[in-house]
């Protein structure tokens, strides 16, 4: 049976000039105050051969902390390190803001990049987002201040998250940088940006695609519901023959979207980070494939 290739270990960050991991490793559960778990998880993702990092500046309040917080644990453990910093690329985002929910004003979005590199500790992150967008925002007003912060050298490329389709074309119209990467939920359990034209949008405007929740927030691992476990099954018969797990598969499967599609590796667990790498290994048939996405709708194709 003919294979799907294999993808490659790394591959461009859309038009930006950067080239990034498969897989990026994410802090959205990074928290507390230990630095030197914090360089441990790091270097386990390092040596997988991750060094895409996604954080952002709301990361915290979710793990009972304050807004900022889980920026600032990375920064100490970037401080800890002397070349650490170097070695990785390092995405953040920004726009959230507690009890508004969403601003991308330039005035708040300036203040928020300029927060983010202070808790960094870093001259510049080599891809910032905005996390959500804000309808009331005019995207001519987005457009100045993602260019003054791009000239400023304090973000390497610019990229979006949870935007629609129209969404983003409308934004690029207006930027004379090109958004170079997007960042939907997607997985087996939420296969929306598969089917409503964002990963098309993908290849067509050349970004990268940045999975957000690629195991469903862990229920893939621990499926509770036979929606689940229907797609655990269908993964875990191909995970066999790889001899990989079943979250592996699950990370692969994303992969093999001609997108080419990033996986935000989720867990804060070291021997986790490191076999997601395991995902390199898979080859899926068309029919495996698509054996998988049946389980996942729960319907036949047509
Ligand atoms: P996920 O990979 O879908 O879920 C990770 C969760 O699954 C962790 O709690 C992990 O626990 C658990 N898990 C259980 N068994 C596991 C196994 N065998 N292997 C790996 N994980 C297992 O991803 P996520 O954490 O929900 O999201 C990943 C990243 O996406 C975030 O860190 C963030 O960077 C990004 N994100 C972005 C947005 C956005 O709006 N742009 C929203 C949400 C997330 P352990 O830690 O104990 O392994």
């Amino acid at each position: 049976m003919k294979l799907l290739p294999l993808p490659d270990a790394r591959r461009p960050l859309g038009k930006s000039g950067i080239t990034v991991s498969a897989l990026a490793w994410g802090n959205w559960r990074l928290c507390g105050d230990d630095v030197g778990a914090v360089g441990r998880l790091l270097h386990a993702a390092l040596d997988a051969g991750i060094d895409f990092i996604d954080t952002a500046d709301i990361y915290g309040p979710d793990n009972g902390e304050p807004f900022g917080a889980s920026e600032q644990l990375l920064g100490r453990a970037l401080a800890a390190e002397p070349g650490l910093r170097a070695r990785i690329v390092l995405a953040t985002k920004g726009g959230i803001s507690m009890g508004v929910p969403y601003d991308s004003s330039a005035a708040y979005l300036g203040a928020a990049i300029d927060a983010s590199l202070a808790r960094l500790g870093t001259g510049h992150v080599d891809l910032w987002q905005i996390h959500r967008p804000d309808i009331l925002t005019h995207p001519s007003e987005i457009a100045r201040v993602i260019e003054d912060a791009h000239k400023a050298g304090k973000i390497r490329s610019f990229g979006v998250s949870n935007f629609t389709v129209s969404q983003i074309a409308t934004l690029q119209q207006y930027l004379t940088l090109p958004i170079v990467s997007t960042q939907p939920e997607l997985s087996p359990l939420k296969l929306a940006p598969i089917e409503n034209a964002e990963l098309d949008q993908a290849i067509a405007m050349d970004m990268a695609v940045m999975a957000w929740s690629p195991l469903g927030g862990g229920r893939i691992a621990a499926p509770a519901d036979p929606r689940a476990q229907a797609v655990a099954d269908a993964l875990d018969a191909v995970a066999a023959d790889f001899g990989v797990s079943r979250t592996a598969a699950a990370y692969s499967w994303i992969m093999a979207h001609p997108a080419r599609c990033i996986p935000i590796v989720g867990s804060q667990k070291a021997d986790r980070i490191a076999e997601a790498a395991d995902a390199l290994k898979v080859r899926w048939t068309r029919a495996r494939w698509y054996a998988v996405l049946v389980a996942a709708k729960g319907e036949p194709l047509p």
